[in-house]
Formats: C-alpha cells, sequence, structure tokens
C-alpha cells in the first residue's frame, strides 16, 4: 500500500518497488497465479493538479490584460468568471497560460513498447518502474488486441512470454550465482553478496524482456503538453495502447477542467483532419465519440 500526502514518495516508491497502485489494481487474473504470468489492461489515474487549474489559469492570463497588481489577480474570480477567460484563450490562441495548470497521472497495465513511445513527449515529467532495481520474478504482460482474438495467435504469444520468463529466471540465477562467487571472493559478507548478486544480475538479464512485458509510471504534463499529447495520441492513426491511455487521461482531466480542455482531442475535433492521404475517414465518428466523452449531447 501507498502511503503518502506528498506524491514525491509515490514517485520514489515506482522506480524502485514492484507495486500496484492502490485505486487501480487491475490484475485480470488472480494474484495466487502470479507465477503464470497475469495480462493486463491499461488503466490511469488522476493523482493529482494544480489546485482550481482554471482559476489559476485565468488569473495569469488576466495578468497579460490588466494593470492588476500580482496580489490582485484572483479577486472576484469566480469560477464562472475562470471560465469564461480559459473559452477567451482557446478563442484567440493564447496557449502559454494554460501551461501553469499541471495534472500528475498513474499509467499502469501497460506495456514497455507504450513506454518507448510515451517518453517520446519530451515536455513532460516521467518516473518509470525500474525493470534495473525490480527483479521480474512472474512478469505481468499486455496482449495486442489483434492476438488476443486470433486463438492460435494468441497460443504463440502466450508461449513467446512463458519461454521469455524461463529465460530471464535462468539467466538471473545464472548470473546471481557468478557475481555471489566473485563478491564473496572479494570478501563481502555472504548475506549482502547474495542480495547484492541478485540485483546486479538483474540489470542484464532484463536485456530478453519483452516489450510487451508491463510497466507502470507517474507522468506529469502541463495543459499546453497535454492539448498537443491529446492531438497526436487520441488520433486513430496512434496506436491502440497509447490511444486508449490518452483517452482515459482526457476523460479524467476534462472531469477536473472542462473548459480548459473542451476542445481537446485529434485535430478533427475541432476542425479538419490534418492527416492527408493517411486519414482514417471516420471524422464524423471520432467527433461524436469526443463530444460523448464531453458529456455532450448528440
Ligand atoms: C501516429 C504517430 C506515429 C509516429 N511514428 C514515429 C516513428 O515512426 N518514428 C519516430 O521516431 N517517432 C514517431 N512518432 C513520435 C513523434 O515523432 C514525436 O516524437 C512524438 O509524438 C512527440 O511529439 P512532440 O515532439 O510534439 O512532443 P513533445 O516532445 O512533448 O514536444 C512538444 C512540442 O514542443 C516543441 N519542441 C519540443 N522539443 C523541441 C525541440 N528540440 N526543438 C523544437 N521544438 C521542440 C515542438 O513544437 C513539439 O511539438 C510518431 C507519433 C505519432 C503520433
Amino acid at each position: 500500500m501507498l502511503k503518502t500526502d506528498s506524491g514525491v514518495a509515490l514517485l520514489g516508491a515506482i522506480c524502485y518497488n514492484k507495486l500496484i497502485m492502490p485505486t487501480c489494481y487491475n490484475r485480470v487474473q488472480q494474484e495466487q497465479e502470479v507465477l503464470t504470468m497475469p495480462q493486463v489492461k491499461p488503466i490511469v489515474t488522476l493523482i493529482s493538479h494544480t489546485p482550481q487549474p482554471e482559476r489559476t489559469v485565468a488569473a495569469a492570463a488576466r495578468l497579460c490584460y490588466s494593470p492588476a497588481h500580482l496580489d490582485e489577480v484572483f479577486d472576484g474570480m469566480t469560477p464562472e468568471k475562470a471560465a469564461g477567460f480559459v473559452d477567451m484563450l482557446s478563442e484567440i490562441g493564447h496557449q502559454s497560460p494554460i501551461e501553469h495548470a499541471s495534472f500528475t497521472f498513474g499509467i499502469e497495465g501497460v506495456s514497455r513498447a507504450l513506454l518507448a513511445q510515451i517518453t517520446r513527449h519530451r515536455i513532460a515529467s516521467f518516473s518509470v518502474q525500474s525493470q534495473r532495481y525490480v527483479v521480474e520474478d512472474g512478469f505481468d504482460y499486455v496482449i495486442p488486441p489483434e492476438i488476443e482474438k486470433d486463438a492460435q495467435a494468441k497460443a504463440l504469444f502466450v508461449e513467446a512470454m512463458d519461454q521469455a520468463q524461463r529465460a530471464y529466471s535462468r539467466l538471473l540465477e545464472q548470473l546471481a550465482r557468478t557475481h555471489e562467487a566473485a563478491m564473496a571472493a572479494d570478501g563481502m559478507d555472504p548475506k549482502r553478496a547474495k542480495a547484492a548478486a541478485r540485483k546486479k544480475a538483474a540489470e542484464d538479464a532484463r536485456f530478453v524482456l519483452p516489450n510487451a512485458c508491463d510497466t507502470k509510471m507517474v507522468v506529469t504534463m502541463n495543459a499546453r503538453s497535454l492539448y498537443n499529447f491529446f492531438s497526436l495520441r487520441c488520433c486513430n492513426r496512434a496506436q491502440w495502447e497509447i490511444r486508449e491511455v490518452a483517452r482515459q487521461m482526457l476523460a479524467l482531466v476534462l472531469k477536473v477542467a472542462p473548459h480548459l480542455f473542451a476542445k481537446a482531442g485529434p485535430p478533427c475535433v475541432s476542425g479538419p483532419c490534418t492527416e492527408g492521404r493517411m486519414s482514417c475517414g471516420k471524422a464524423k465518428e471520432v467527433r461524436e465519440a469526443f463530444a460523448s466523452l464531453r458529456g455532450e449531447r448528440q
């Protein structure tokens, strides 16, 4: 169980421990079957965000357009006024004030393949569970839906996961034995040598782990970076896994800052499709899906 008020302890815990985020227990199989390597699905939680994100953005923007002093920018800034300010910023395309609102997400049940994609977003902060410090004895994995629905492909996939797990475990044991002997020969206390050798072995054994191997992370982005992220990753052109994560992230921020994210989503939600000949050709359906996510009646 993670016990933290600050969030900082949580970030450290994510990197160095094999923890499951408390509010998002998402193993498809049960804990007692852990050695059968449970399949997992993406789950996103909103861990924290800038308090009163729309009011904060509106106050910052007010400073740009009025002679107000810093201690006056929040005066009379009701939620309605803040919403009006945020709508106005969106209309005129003034994006920098929305950088003052940040959102921190817990993401779990996702693959290392997703990790490679999401960390390409440079205007963000990441803390990721380490395969270096966390020994993968019975790793969880993500099965792509197209593999899931094809029984033969799924059998091949599960077999590959099993082989990877076996190779990892054997490598870990082999390397740990070698390292332990070397450390003991160097005079290290036997108990310490055993633990240190296993840690050192995990650093190299992880090289045989697959892209499907599950991971978890804490991600922080400001609203402007999130707009860019949603534009790229909510689009049907994005891969299914990151698209699902982006959609869950958007649903969460819409609940706490509906005006701030009113136009967020793929470009076709607020204008024409920008994908040219790569377009999915489903702009109407996409618009309807995102209107429904925003809670708008069709
Ligand atoms: C459908 C799809 C397919 C993709 N395919 C590939 C692929 O085949 N190969 C591949 O390598 N990547 C691929 N990517 C990743 C993509 O190229 C970007 O790296 C990723 O989407 C991050 O976007 P970003 O740079 O806009 O985000 P961020 O890194 O968060 O940057 C946000 C914005 O800040 C500005 N910015 C950030 N850093 C700089 C900088 N150094 N100089 C100038 N401006 C900067 C840019 O305006 C940028 O849009 C793909 C992405 C998508 C959505």
